[in-house]
């Protein structure tokens, strides 16, 4: 395969290189191998190991953690080498391909003894048998049950004039479970739509690779492999495609771009080369027209935490929290919706439909999860067996998702009357030839081995022929001890063995005295003299021989027997990959349609409405995962409303500018509405009393000063980079969500900044958006901006402390209660009274001039020499806190000066 790659492990000498004399048949046939495969880490079979040589042992040597050792010497020097055993094999190419690498799997394709057999110096003929990468990945062991693995590829088109903006196309599919989808963006949409796929792997030209403008981001990404511009030529690419899927041209699957075409052979083209020309059951290529999902760029997913929290966790995500599916193949299905919210009311509405029934329908909902349950990976297991790497129990995942899928189309038929959805996933149940289960429950035996060389795994009664092979090699034992018996009696030696070894095979054991009788006449007519040791001597009969024989091969011709049936059984299956693969997509879409209707149940979730309308009204709105956190707390979530419709006769949306102190739930109503639109649009209920939504075809989050401290960018940098972003690209369909922009760095210059994005967001870009701050001086601008709208969140102050209603109400926070937060935060009391002491002075003077009323003020210092002197480590703690001025500091100070008061804290006692 001819790949190029920064994960390439030249520099192993050519096979005719240097000094040939000096390298062993063995080395050139390695060598051979290896040029073959440049830029994969070549795994050798050696008996039981993999032996990796040269820099390739030193490259995983390195990633394994395993001891690199040398074996021989090639042209003078040591050759470096390290090995796995082939047991376990399965772990090193994981944390291998994690790594990036991509790994050529090299089996011994003879029996040594056929080697040998034309010379004791030949070489055991072997053959590269496998090229597994990170985005061609099969096995269970090696996948995420619960997530797709995608393997991608990015074409771009050449452009007219310089000027003109790059158009892409985007291909990506799943070998593992056979989607396959291809669309054509722009640069902007190409980012976004990488964020959401996520691949495993992506694949480009050489020539993007390089691209000045392009590699810094592709840096960014998962594996990405160059390789080289055939795989990306346009001339051929129809041809690649329609030739993978045996059909005359691909008209029947669409219309395509040829840069569409283009990126989708890519993909098809690196499939058959890494799968060695096996040809996984794929669907073809899907177009998916931009704009029919909702555009969320990476940044947005990432503080929204859709698929995991903001430090890689699936636990607390929206994801974790709304995921009730019962299958792997479900959860996969909900990742993939969840992923790409639509954009189309109308197909909106037809998922609403399936989920609405199951919420009305308890009984049905729960016959079907238990049914579901008991359904296999149908769509791995296919996979697997089409590109004969499928094992029994790959069969029986087959017969049971079958099973599972006849009984659900018999069971959704009793409802009745069903929504779109469900009907067409009841006949893609119902669709798979019977004679598939009845022909794998008969063949497949009760308890199966993983592997099929291990044999066992096909019914006793099910083939006479094995049966017979079977009971000859189980029931060995039994006619040679009645052989053995039969000896005895003839020769009259009671002690009369019949034994095996390795060497001699079966044969028979006498004692020396005993030996003399076998060897004289008659008996030595029978007995066949083998061998004479110190107290023993051995024989053989013709008979014995003839069982050895039989008994030999009956295991092997067992063996072979059941891999011709199983060979048999696959085959059944790969002739209806077609039929299987929809009822596999058909179990997971009603598994995802099941499992929201349970999540909508449990929860207390309602239909949203989904329309054209730039409307967006929320009533009753709830946090999906922070409510669910706070019930296991026992605490209750507070809802709230929200009206970002265009008022009266309007053609723009509302922006809510949302203040109060921190704690309040600024950010929790903020984020709690983004992600109403994104479960709506996905087709779930949603935590609300009541929710319509004209569709949102954007959305952005950013959250202000999202320290990236441990990247050592400027946040501030980054915060502008992206607000800059959103102003630049939202639409008024678009939903914005700011949370406390331009808080990353001095106040003026952050509430000047806040301040002309509003004017920004509601002149020019005009969409729905909502806004959290802590600049009371923003709410102002309500009184200039018609669509602004004010909201706070309440708090009540009770004996000097604050109490946190969460609740949004329309109107401007009263005052910050920064002191009481800190209160309840645990601040020294002499800090505290300071603090209400400097907040009289500043609160009785007018704000802007606080500078230089802080010049008037005295100094923590000056007042410190009435109060008596730190008597405490915590006075200490609380001076150093006291010298501390927030407003000056940067957010790395502010970091900085929190390490050193933990550490103070620290040293207390
Ligand atoms: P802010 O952004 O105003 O500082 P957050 O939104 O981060 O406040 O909320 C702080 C905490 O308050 C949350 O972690 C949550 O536990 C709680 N909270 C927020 N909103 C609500 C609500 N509506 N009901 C109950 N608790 C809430
Ligand atoms: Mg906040």
């Amino acid at each position: 395969m001819n790949m190029s790659g920064p994960k390439a492990t030249p520099d192993v000498p050519a096979p005719n290189g240097g000094d040939a004399a000096s390298v062993t048949p063995m080395m050139r046939q390695y060598q051979e191998i290896k040029a073959a495969n440049p830029d994969c880490l070549l795994f050798y079979r050696m008996g039981d190991f993999y032996e990796l040589f040269f820099q390739d042992a030193e490259i995983a040597s390195r990633a394994l953690g395993i001891v690199l050792t040398k074996r021989g010497k090639h042209q003078g020097a040591d050759i470096p080498m390290c090995g796995v055993p082939v047991v376990r094999a399965d772990e090193y190419l994981h944390r291998l391909i994690a790594a990036g690498f991509r790994v050529a799997v090299c089996e011994q394709t003879e029996d040594p003894a056929e080697a040998k057999k034309r010379g004791a110096k030949s070489v055991v003929a072997r053959g590269v048998t496998r090229l597994i990468t990170a985005g061609t990945l099969t096995e269970d062991t090696l996948l995420d049950a619960r997530r797709n693995n995608y393997l991608a590829a990015i074409a771009r088109a050449r452009v007219s004039s310089p000027d003109a903006p790059a158009q892409f196309a985007l291909a990506y599919l799943d070998i593992s479970t056979g989607e396959f989808r291809v669309m054509e963006c722009d640069r902007l949409a190409l980012a976004a739509e990488i964020a959401r796929v996520e691949p495993g792997e992506i694949i480009v030209s050489d020539a993007l690779y390089g691209d000045t403008e392009m590699a810094p981001w592709l840096r960014t990404l998962a594996v990405v492999t160059p390789l080289t511009r055939d795989v990306f030529d346009g001339a051929t690419a129809e041809r690649r495609l329609a030739s993978y899927f045996a059909v005359a041209t691909t008209e029947s699957f669409g219309t395509f771009s040829r840069l569409e075409l283009t990126a989708a052979a890519a993909c098809i083209t690196y499939v058959e080369r890494t799968q060695l020309g096996h040809r996984p059951p794929l669907s073809p290529p899907a177009r998916e027209a931009i704009g029919t999902t909702l555009i969320i760029d990476a940044a947005t997913r990432a503080n929204l935490e859709l698929m995991r929290t903001l430090s890689g966790e699936r636990r607390g995500s929206l994801s974790e929290a709304i995921d009730r599916t019962v299958t792997v193949a479900g959860a996969r299905l909900l990742g993939q919706r969840l992923a790409a919210p639509l954009t189309d009311p109308d197909a909106i509405a037809l998922r609403l439909d399936a989920v609405a029934l199951f919420v009305a329908e308890a009984a049905a909902r729960a016959d079907v999860r238990a049914q579901l349950a008991a359904a296999p990976d149908l769509a791995r297991s296919l996979a697997r067996l089409v590109l004969q790497r499928g094992g029994p129990r790959d069969l029986a995942a087959i017969r049971d998702g079958l099973i599972a899928a006849d009984a659900l189309a018999r069971r959704l038929g009793e409802l009745g009357n069903l929504p779109n959805e469900i009907t067409v996933a009841a006949k893609a149940l119902a669709a798979p030839d019977g004679a598939i289960v009845a022909a794998l429950s008969a063949a497949l035996a009760d308890h199966l081995p993983y592997l099929k060389r291990d044999g066992g795994f096909v019914r006793a009664g099910y083939d006479a022929a094995l049966d017979e092979t079977r009971s000859l090699r189980d029931e060995s034992r039994r006619v040679v001890a009645a052989l053995q018996a039969r000896y005895a009696d003839a020769t009259g030696v009671r002690a009369l063995k019949v034994r095996h070894n390795n060497v001699l095979g079966y044969f028979i054991e006498v004692t020396q005295q005993h030996g003399e009788k076998l060897l004289a006449a008659p008996l030595n007519a029978t007995f066949i003299h083998r061998q004479t040791l110190a107290g023993q001597v051995r024989f053989t009969t013709t008979e014995l021989a003839a069982l050895e024989a039989k008994i030999a091969s009956a295991a092997d011709r067992a063996l072979a027997m059941e891999l011709a049936i199983f060979d048999k059984l696959a085959a059944l299956v790969t002739q209806a990959a077609e039929p299987v693969k929809r009822a596999a997509e058909a179990l997971a879409t009603l598994d995802v349609s099941a499992a929201l209707a349970t999540l909508a149940v449990e929860r207390d979730y309602v239909r949203p409405e989904a329309d054209r309308s730039l409307d967006f009204v929320i009533e009753g709105g709830r946090h999906p995962v922070v409510e669910q956190a706070l019930q296991q707390d026992g605490g209750p979530f507070v809802a709230n409303d929200c009206d970002l419709s265009p008022p009266e006769g309007g053609s723009a949306g509302r922006i809510y500018v949302v203040t109060g102190p921190n704690m309040a739930g600024k950010s929790t109503f903020l984020r709690q509405n983004a992600l109403i639109a994104v479960l709506a649009q996905m087709g779930s209920f949603v935590p609300a009393r009541r929710a319509r939504i004209g569709v949102v075809d954007r959305l952005f989050s950013r959250v202000g000063a999202a320290d990236d401290l441990a990247r050592g960018r400027s946040t501030f940098m980054v915060e502008m980079v992206e607000t800059a972003a959103i102003l630049n690209q939202a639409g008024e369909r678009a939903l914005v969500i700011l949370d406390e922009i331009g808080r990353g760095t001095a106040t003026f210059d952050g509430l000047s900044i806040a301040w002309a994005a509003i004017e920004h967001l509601h002149e020019a870009n005009r969409c729905r958006s909502l806004f959290a701050t802590h600049f009371h001086e923003l709410t102002a601008l309500a009184a200039k901006l018609p669509r602004l709208h004010n909201a706070t969140v309440r708090v009540k102050e009770w004996h000097g402390d604050v109490v946190f209603l969460h609740e949004v109400v329309a109107g401007a926070a009263d005052r910050s209660y920064g002191i009481q937060v800190a209160k309840l935060a645990g601040l020294p009391t002499a800090v505290i009274e300071r603090a209400k002491l400097v907040l009289a002075q500043l609160e009785s003077q007018d704000r802007t001039s606080a500078r230089t009323m802080i010049d008037d003020l005295p100094l923590f210092a000056a007042t410190a020499r009435h109060t008596p002197a730190p008597k405490s480590e915590a006075d200490a703690l609380a001076a150093t806190l006291a010298a501390l001025n927030p407003d000056e500091m940067s957010p790395r100070d502010a970091l900085e000066a929190l390490y050193r008061l933990k550490s103070k804290a620290a040293k207390q006692p």
